[in-house]
């Protein structure tokens, strides 16, 4: 009797044994979708992952039957896999469930599918016609009407498309996006398509990128820097398999992996460029494209997951996609011949996932993928990671610098100003220094571009009662509210939940409520004030919560349409903008003050990639950092752009106080409803690890949010020295854990994060 393993899409902790039966065996290999049974009455599809030998103790279930005549998973995936859920800890299935789009893993079979997109209705094609619908609407009081087509204008970009002074480029818009966009339901569309001002069509997705040829002509000439770069990088690879190339903001790390690219595709191999999600725009889509043509292939998670389907599909093929730029969850697509993996800011936290499990980092897995195919891997930034940059010094990876930006550009002037000096005088504007406000005034006067970087979206992180202190909390977790003014509620930035403002304190019944802080929504409020001629963007969660929303906004600011961008951390990740003169950092502190030990390190990446916004063309910038601690040691370092010492001072407190990359961290963090069973369970947890892994154990302690969801947390830290069996370490981890929610702690959700971030 054939014996088959199969993952199922659920978080068992192993894998589950199914018998086949005769006339299934021959259609049975390893990879391929069969369907079984589980429990009393249901059927999952599950994946082949390998031939059981050993008869169990018991009998088992036959599977039902065999989807796929080929495999859809190679055994290289697998073992990849395989490796992500032993490393991190996780079930195979939380892998198989991050690693595949699910409409492989559900019973559907994947059909080429369309989707419905809104057109301009045939009479309206003059820009008299469009002004007379509009009056037509407004005349009517057709409220949401009018606010629909005006949103409709604005996303196909209709609304310039008779301005000669602007490329036009009218653009699709699918019936989702404009009901999300203009909160608006299907049934004010359908009133507009009656009217005879809008049309809906079909349109087939995924056919993206389809047949446009290659134009390796379109690759730019390096520079004799870059050139020299370049040639580092191909020959650190002779002798190692993972290069860092450290080069400063716009120094062309970009042109030179197109080079690279190119160089390896015609060595017959494939290509796998990773960016972070939020770097993934359409502008860095296109610059791959002129070059590469249909050749690439696009991997995003929020695209649709039929697309996702078709580019794994792709991917198995005779006529897989060269190149593949994808985010995060790329690692996991199949490849037949792959030579080089491209790791783009590297530094970035958000190549690691945090939630759900597995929690895996893209850049560890794409280490191992390539270790796997044989193939090199590069990792670039203007701000290695701590552990990059101690790997690539100690001659574990090569290092390549790039010390010079494109055609000789400065880097930007940075000046701290010292706000706490300031707010002593009362010489303070609100958030803004005067020196802050002169550079913006110049800037604007002189038809440059500004940028603001305040890491806290909202109006105002708090309000408080005057009278009493009273301060509102969320109801499912322990933190204070973030007063959004636009919309008018209160939102707990943990769990998402929504209140509306009280106009009196609860507590006592005054009504003297003040805002306190400064969010990206109180800024862009106080430049529109400030500053009546500019045109103010904000950049923030809030305002990109649709896939197209965020490349709206960047085309909007490279294009000159605004002036003035304000945002949080994503206004800081790789945009090319060339008439930024000034860039505002309006308080370092919130990010120096992070609880945790990356707190600098983050911070000093932040403001050093954030600056690299400046001067990017013809004149240099200016960076005002604005701190209460000016005299910070770090607070230079990024002033004087001194990587060298903030590395090396840096990496000698990780070794004193025995952090990563001297030491490797593991958390184990314990959820559940009620403190004293939460606090039981991780206090015998970390007992238990104390027994094996002594002075190793710290904690359990409260993170600094205690509470998420309704759900207490507990956190317990396990430091381990460099050389430590980690094999043997998460084996005496799992029997701990099966131990603590055997019984009385069933309930109790435990979870582990290693290398956490
Ligand atoms: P980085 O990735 O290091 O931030 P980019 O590759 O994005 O830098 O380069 C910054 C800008 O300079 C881009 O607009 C790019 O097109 C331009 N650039 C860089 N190198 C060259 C080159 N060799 N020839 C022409 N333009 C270049
Ligand atoms: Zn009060
Ligand atoms: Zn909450």
């Amino acid at each position: 009797m054939k014996m088959i393993n199969v993952i199922l899409p659920l978080a068992l902790p192993g894998t589950l044994t199914y018998s086949v039966p005769d006339t299934l065996c021959r259609a049975v290999t390893i990879g391929v979708r069969v369907l079984v049974p589980l429990g009393r009455s249901k059927t999952y599809v599950a994946l082949v992952v390998g031939e059981c030998r050993e008869e169990p103790g018991f009998k088992l279930r036959d599977i039902t039957a065999v989807l796929d005549s080929s495999p859809v998973a190679t055994r290289l995936q697998l073992r990849l896999w395989e490796w992500v859920a032993d490393y991190y800890m996780s079930s195979p299935g939380d892998v198989y469930v991050a690693a595949m789009p699910s409409g492989l893993k559900g019973e559907d079979n994947y059909r080429p599918k369309t989707e419905r997109c809104v057109a301009l209705a045939e009479a309206l094609g003059s820009e008299a016609s469009l002004h007379a619908a509009l009056n037509i609407l407004t005349a009517s009081r057709a409220r949401q009407q009018k606010a629909m087509f005006e949103c409709f204008l604005r996303l196909s970009r209709w609304d310039t498309a008779f301005d000669d002074s602007l490329p036009s480029a009218v653009t699709g818009v699918t019936v989702e996006e404009l009901t999300n966009e203009s909160h608006c339901p299907t049934t004010i569309l359908n009133a507009l398509v009656r009217r005879g001002f809008l049309r809906i069509y079909e349109r087939e997705v995924g056919r993206l990128n389809s047949r446009q040829p290659p134009h390796p002509e379109n690759l730019k000439t390096l520079s004799e820097a870059q050139q020299r770069a370049h040639d580092d990088v191909v020959r650190s690879f002779a002798g190692k398999d993972v290069v860092l190339l450290h080069g400063v903001t716009s120094s062309g790390k970009t042109e030179i992996y197109m080079h690279l690219i190119a160089r390896t595709l015609s060595e017959g191999k494939q290509v796998l460029y990773l960016l972070p999600e939020i770097a993934l725009t359409v502008q860095m889509t296109r610059r791959l494209q002129r070059v590469f043509g249909s050749r690439l292939g696009i991997y995003h998670s929020k695209y649709s997951d039929a697309e996702r389907v078709e580019i794994w599909q792709k991917q198995l093929s005779d006529e897989p996609y060269d190149v593949i730029l994808g985010a995060r969850s790329a690692v996991f697509l199949p490849f037949r011949n792959l030579g080089l993996v491209i790791v783009d800011e590297e530094h970035e936290t958000s190549f690691k996932q945090q939630e759900p499990a597995p929690r895996y980092h893209a850049r560890s897995v794409a280490i191992m993928l390539a270790h796997m195919c044989g193939a090199k891997v590069l990792l670039g930034t203007a701000t290695p990671s701590a552990e990059t940059y101690y790997n690539a010094r100690s001659g574990k990876y090569g290092l390549v610098s790039l010390t010079t930006r494109h055609e000789g550009l400065e880097l930007p002037e940075i000046e701290v100003v010292d706000i706490k000096d300031l707010h002593r005088r009362r010489m303070m504007n609100g958030p803004f220094s005067p020196r802050l406000l002169e550079a913006m005034r110049d800037a604007l006067c002189d038809g440059h571009q500004v940028i603001l970087f305040q890491n806290r979206r909202g109006f105002a992180p708090m309000i408080e009662c005057q009278d009493c202190g009273w301060v509102p909390k969320c109801r499912n977790c322990d933190v204070s509210l973030t007063l959004h003014k636009t919309m008018n509620y209160l939102s707990c930035h943990y769990c998402g939940g929504a209140y509306t403002v009280p106009v009196a304190c609860p507590a006592c019944g005054s009504r003297a409520l003040r805002s306190y802080g400064y969010g990206t929504e109180n800024i862009e409020d106080r430049v529109r004030e400030m500053f009546p001629e500019s045109r103010v963007a904000r950049m923030d969660l809030d305002t990109t919560r649709t896939r197209n929303a965020y490349d709206r906004i960047i085309s909007d600011f490279s294009s000159g349409r605004t002036n003035v961008l304000v945002g949080t951390q994503m206004i800081s990740k790789g945009l090319d903008f060339d008439n930024v003169s000034v860039v505002g950092i309006l308080n370092a502190d919130t990010m120096l003050n992070y609880p945790d030990f990356r707190a600098y390190e983050h911070a000093f990446m932040m403001m050093a990639q954030v600056s690299g916004r400046a001067g990017r063309k013809r004149k240099r910038g200016l960076v005002v950092l604005q701190t209460k601690n000016p005299g910070l040691p770090v607070i230079g370092q990024v002033a004087h752009n001194d990587y060298e010492k903030f590395y090396s001072e840096l990496l000698g407190e990780r070794r004193a106080f025995c952090y990563p990359p001297y030491f490797r961290l593991i958390y184990v963090f314990l959820r559940h409803g009620k403190e004293p069973v939460v606090e039981g369970a991780a206090s015998e947890f970390a007992a238990s690890l104390r027994r094996v892994f002594a002075s190793r154990v710290l904690g359990p302690d409260k993170p600094s949010v205690a509470k998420v969801n309704l759900k207490h947390i507990r956190k317990i830290v396990i430091k381990l020295e460099n050389g430590i069996d980690l094999a043997a370490v998460r084996a005496e981890l799992r029997a701990v854990y099966e131990h603590i929610t055997k019984n009385i702690y069933k309930t109790v959700e435990v979870f582990f994060d290693v290398d956490p971030l």
